[in-house]
């Protein structure tokens, strides 16, 4: 018999990069994965994929990882590898013990949004019930926490309006602060595809990005605005709906509250185009069209990214998007709506799952009597009534010695955190610092305990898209740790006197969707059948919800909310004079723990720092040149990349590698109501390095 190396097996699983959440067929032999086939009837990507979830998955079978436990007394000592009971126990007791002598309220945790939902819950739950406060927050926080607010208090719900078809019923489709071919490139796929069938673009970005780029699109607006000024933006644009008799007043009138002010607030002079322009960088009548084109083109449909979050006014920014779109009727059918493109695959499902330290599971407040009672009598624990704390507040407290040990589920803020000299000293300063992971990685080096977390291939459980689709993820293999990530909460949870134990995640959704009225009609064995439901998924629509919103808003009507633009504190300097913002490349994904282990020369790659031809010329600066890149709080070295892509005084690199880690410069800025970080504003200083 000649092995010609075919698949014996195949699969059915969700890709585990960003929150486009395709469907695959793992295909194998034996245990060893040959091929990942874009599955046709993928509810987010009929059939297609890009070249992460299709080619990006060798990190899986690594040698970098990590598959046995390890602790070790101090974060400079050598790791020793002990079995999981010592392990286990080795963290239940240390986390006693600082409870015992420092308080509850010492200790604490975060999720991960590349986690199942699964195993998200089972650390929230963890957290709450045997931490014994609700110092648990996610990662969501330094990305899409601004979404979930704003959202909420405009539409009542902390989660994008449409399913991704819908863009196919779209005539003005509006991109603000995203990068879709890159970052989210089979939805861009869907985009682009309905631009080439004659559906108009406005893009607001300071770069040129593909979109725009596209010979095959004519961007009918490209708002090339200055970092920091999207409030800015939507708030001229809503002047003009307002004062021009763009306004849809029918829809305003039986869906909305609190128009009238707002109208009276966005119509005021210090909203125009005219007085917008100096600030925005962006010519008044261009902005003037945009405006008319977006009231007036048909179905108008916003789609938006962490450049518009990951700001100080983010939250404002998303309630702004959300006052333009139900001004001009844009919310409730296909084609339309608020709609933010998710940077990680399961950032909506660790949101969804109640790991802010201020919302139990279904976004419901913590200090909201009736539905604590809820989990306490399912989880036979007292839950404070007052929030947590979030990310930065942990780092602040560690630093302080009041917040003492922190578990940390696949996140690695010693890379991924804005202001890495501050978050590594916090790190430093903890008793306790439990790490759960693929990799050795940033964080992990001032880690007492590593944990081996399992890929996206050993999980079984669940991810939920950017579009609110709750996908099926199958285990291809076991465990190669011996352990199921979401067990390790319960065994800990156990091992501080907790009883918290499921025989498979099947169970953990049936507890989700006990107590979460949006989840109250999802389960596994739906799940299999349909392929995918999107939520809320209830007796009111028990196959799921592709359209939120339709015939009222989940908080009865529409909230206006006033916007007003408040400039960031981060600005230009005579010794910082360029403005520094961030973003991906297609190849790479965030901090790169997985891409840049792909055994694939595609993802040798480097971060650069793309530069206008007139500021490299001005710094003597050309085409591939090492240079310094510096800001108030620190400096590395990268390439520079002399491009038009930019404008003059704005400066842009990723942050795909520990070595350049683009997040030394990146400042403690955050948006007012969330603390997510504002990396997208940095005021800094570029120069050669060895001149002549
Ligand atoms: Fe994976 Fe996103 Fe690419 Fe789809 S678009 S294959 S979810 S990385």
């Amino acid at each position: 018999v000649v092995d010609l190396g075919m698949p014996n097996r195949t699969v059915l699983t969700t890709c585990a990069y960003c929150g486009v959440g395709c469907s695959f067929k793992a295909e194998l032999r034996g245990d060893e994965v040959v091929r990942m086939v874009p599955y046709k009837d993928g509810g987010a990507n009929e059939g297609h994929s890009c070249v992460k979830g299709r080619f990006a998955f060798g990190y899986a079978s690594h040698p970098d990882r990590v598959t046995s436990p390890m602790v070790r007394e101090s974060n400079t000592d050598e790791w020793r590898e002990v079995d999981w009971e010592t392990a286990i126990s080795h963290v239940a007791e240390r986390m006693k013990d600082i409870q015992t002598r420092h308080g509850a309220g010492t200790i604490g945790g975060i999720t991960s949004s590349r986690c199942t939902n699964e195993e998200v819950y089972a650390v929230q739950k963890m957290v709450r019930a045997a931490f014994g406060n609700n110092n648990v927050d996610t990662c969501a926080r330094v990305c899409h926490s601004p979404t979930g607010y704003g959202l909420k208090q405009t539409f009542g719900e902390s989660a994008g309006t449409q399913d991704f078809k819908s863009v196919a019923k779209s005539d003005v489709i509006m991109v603000i602060g995203a990068n879709p071919t890159d970052a989210h490139p089979v939805f861009a796929s869907r985009m682009k595809q309905r631009l080439r069938e004659g559906a108009q673009l406005i893009v607001a970005d300071p770069r040129r990005i593909d979109l725009v780029r596209s010979p095959h699109i004519e961007a009918a607006h490209h708002l090339q605005l200055n970092p920091g000024s999207n409030v800015a933006i939507v708030n001229a644009m809503g002047h003009v709906v307002v004062t021009e008799g763009l306004v849809d007043r029918s829809f305003v009138g039986d869906r909305c509250e609190d128009f009238d002010a707002w109208a009276e607030f966005i119509g005021g002079p210090e909203n125009s185009p005219e007085v917008m322009e100096p600030i925005t960088g962006v010519p008044a009548d261009e902005l003037r069209k945009a405006a008319r084109l977006f009231a007036t083109g048909g179905n108008a449909a916003i789609y938006y990214g962490l450049g518009v979050t990951e700001h100080s006014q983010g939250s404002t920014m998303v309630m702004g998007m959300a006052n333009l779109a139900m001004a001009t009727g844009n919310i409730g059918r296909e084609g339309v709506g608020v709609n933010p493109l998710r940077g990680q695959n399961n950032v909506q499902g660790s949101c969804d799952m109640g790991s802010f330290p201020h919302e139990l599971a279904g976004y419901r407040h913590v200090s909201d009597d009736a539905v604590r009672e809820v989990f306490e009598d399912l989880w036979q624990r007292p839950i404070l009534a007052e929030p947590g704390l979030r990310i930065p507040n942990m780092f602040d407290a560690a630093i302080d010695g009041t917040f003492r040990g922190l578990f940390v589920q696949g996140e690695d803020i010693a890379q991924s955190d804005p202001n890495i000299q501050h978050v590594t000293a916090a790190l430093d300063s903890l008793e306790l610092l439990v790490v759960q992971d693929l990799f050795i990685n940033e964080t992990a080096k001032y880690a007492h305990v590593f944990l081996p977390g399992t890929s996206f291939l050993e999980k079984d459980g669940t991810f939920t898209n950017a579009e609110r689709r709750i996908n099926r993820v199958r285990p291809v293999m076991k465990p190669q740790t011996g352990k199921d990530e979401w067990q390790i909460a319960c065994d800990i949870a156990q091992a501080m006197g907790y009883d918290m134990a499921y025989d498979h995640p099947r169970e953990i959704m049936a507890e989700i969707a006990s107590v979460t009225p949006t989840f109250a009609g999802v389960s596994f064995e739906k799940l299999d059948k349909l392929g995918s439901v999107q939520w809320p998924c209830n007796d009111d629509a028990p196959e799921g919800t592709p359209v939120m919103h339709v015939d009222s808003f989940v908080r009865g009507k529409g909230k206006f909310v006033e916007t007003p633009f408040v400039p960031t504190s981060e600005r230009s300097t005579r010794r910082y004079p360029l403005i520094l913002t961030t973003g991906r490349i297609l190849s790479q994904y965030n901090v790169g723990a997985q891409t840049r282990r792909t055994n694939n020369v595609a993802w040798h790659t480097e971060d650069v720092l793309e530069i206008h031809p007139y500021d490299a010329e001005e710094r003597g600066i050309s085409d591939g040149d090492r240079v310094a890149l510096t800001s108030r709080i620190g400096g590395t070295e990268l390439r520079a990349v002399v491009s038009d892509r930019m404008p003059t005084g704005v400066v842009y690199t990723t942050f795909h590698h520990p070595e350049t880690g683009a997040n030394v410069v990146t400042t403690e800025n955050s948006d007012w109501a969330t603390n997510c970080p504002e990396y997208k504003v940095t005021a800094v200083q570029v120069s050669q390095l060895n001149p002549g």
